[in-house]
């Protein structure tokens, strides 16, 4: 369990995560950390268990304490079909069918992969009320730690309350390796929480909506990290690595802490997902999540740049003001990194913002804009913006090979 008393009206934030394990070679510690199971289920997909499935199924195999291996055929995306086969294999029939007997559950579930095998884990172990613990192949995501999953169900994608890991086990050397557009998923995804953040103060000041200041200090820090390693991300040096995925985790704790995705996605997160929930709708395979919401930040800084430039409202001049520094950081990095954006095309850029502002039940600025009447406007004149100054590529021209 990991908890911290805190100054905010909850007093005390605590989550079941009982190890985080974040080192070279953590995945030989493995069975070590999991000794007190008996019968782990472990899922991977085909890359996963080849850059770290087949060492922890060796490990687990050897300990005694492996039940069975499902691997999924790769990409495994988090959607009903993967999490139903995970539920299926979930249990072993015992050796004599009995009409009364129910199967025989596994007692931990051990996601080996990132965003997309981890939320399908955990799904399967908040159903089943089995815990479930993560190997941690990629640092692309902050949900390692997250208490919720976007699910694909149909067409839709729906965020699911969800198990928190207890295990995080994250090695370096893996990391390390890992393909390089999960490595720019990664810094896409915690850019955005300096908006996530500001939205969230934004509608503290205006909404009375809980906020805890220790929670939002603590998510403005591993972003900070996160930004300052990413320069060393292309290089795959070891300490960018490694302070990427701690940055990554402590986001994740954030969002666990606090009950909700809150202090971790505001603006960018609904503009991002609302891009991929048009693929899903197309039926098309959706981009990396934190590609997405790397672009949905660039959009969200030029819209708050925008109002604090025109707005007469002093006290949203303040709250926006205070954030414009870390902004300027974020268009020097892109300037560096040339993160790359999926949405060119103006027609599903401006819908991505429009319908954003309903993708889930949360303030940010986009409904403040619709209140004021300005919503539209700002979405296409956003979208020259940030053409103009954060686009350096696209995706596939990028990454032509990428689940080609
Ligand atoms: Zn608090
Ligand atoms: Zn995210």
């Amino acid at each position: 369990m990991i908890e911290m008393d805190c100054t905010c009206v909850q007093k005390h934030h605590c989550i079941p995560t009982e190890r985080i394990e974040v080192s070279e070679h953590a995945i030989e510690k493995t069975a070590e950390i999991l000794k007190n199971y008996h019968r782990i289920f472990m899922v991977a997909d085909e890359n996963t268990y080849e850059v770290a499935g087949r060492r922890v199924e060796e490990l687990l195999k050897s300990a005694g304490i492996l039940s069975h291996v499902l691997i999924l055929p790769a990409p495994a995306l988090p959607n009903a079909e993967n999490v139903g086969k995970v539920l299926m294999e979930a249990g072993r029939d015992r050796d004599v069918y009995d009409i009364q007997a129910w199967s025989l559950n596994p007692d931990y579930i051990l996601a080996v992969g990132s965003g997309s095998l981890n939320d399908t884990c955990r799904m399967v172990s908040y159903r089943l009320g089995i815990p479930y613990g993560v190997v941690g192949t990629a640092p692309s995501m902050d949900g390692y730690a997250s208490v919720v999953a976007p699910l694909l169900n149909g067409r839709k994608k729906i965020v699911y309350n969800c198990s928190i890991a207890r295990h995080i086990i994250i090695d370096l050397q893996v990391n390390a390796e890992a393909p390089y557009p999960l490595l720019l998923s990664g810094v896409g995804d915690m850019i955005g929480k300096y908006v996530a953040i500001l939205d969230w103060e934004i509608s503290r000041d205006r909404n009375g909506e809980y906020y805890c200041e220790n929670i939002a200090e603590m998510v403005l820090q591993a972003t900070a990290q996160c930004v300052e390693a990413s320069k060393g991300l292309e290089k795959r040096d070891i300490s960018a690595i490694r302070a990427t995925s701690e940055g990554l985790i402590l986001s994740g704790e954030c969002i666990a802490f606090c009950g909700s995705s809150r202090p971790a996605s505001g603006t960018e997160h609904m503009i991002g997902q609302t891009w991929e929930v048009m693929d899903v709708e197309e039926g098309k395979v959706p981009n990396l999540h934190g590609i997405e919401v790397g672009e949905g930040t660039f959009t969200a800084i030029e819209i708050f740049r925008r109002l604090y430039r025109e707005t007469e409202d002093l006290h949203m001049k303040e709250l926006i003001g205070k954030y414009l520094p870390a902004f300027d950081k974020l268009e020097s990095l892109q300037k560096s990194l040339h993160l790359p954006f999926t949405v060119t095309d103006r027609e599903r850029y401006v819908q991505g913002i429009l319908r954003g502002r309903t993708f889930r039940d949360r303030y940010t600025i986009l409904q403040y804009l619709y209140d004021i009447g300005k919503l539209e406007e700002y979405a296409n004149a956003i979208y020259d913006t940030v053409m103009e100054k954060h686009y350096y590529g696209s995706f596939r021209e990028r990454f032509p090979e990428w689940r080609a």
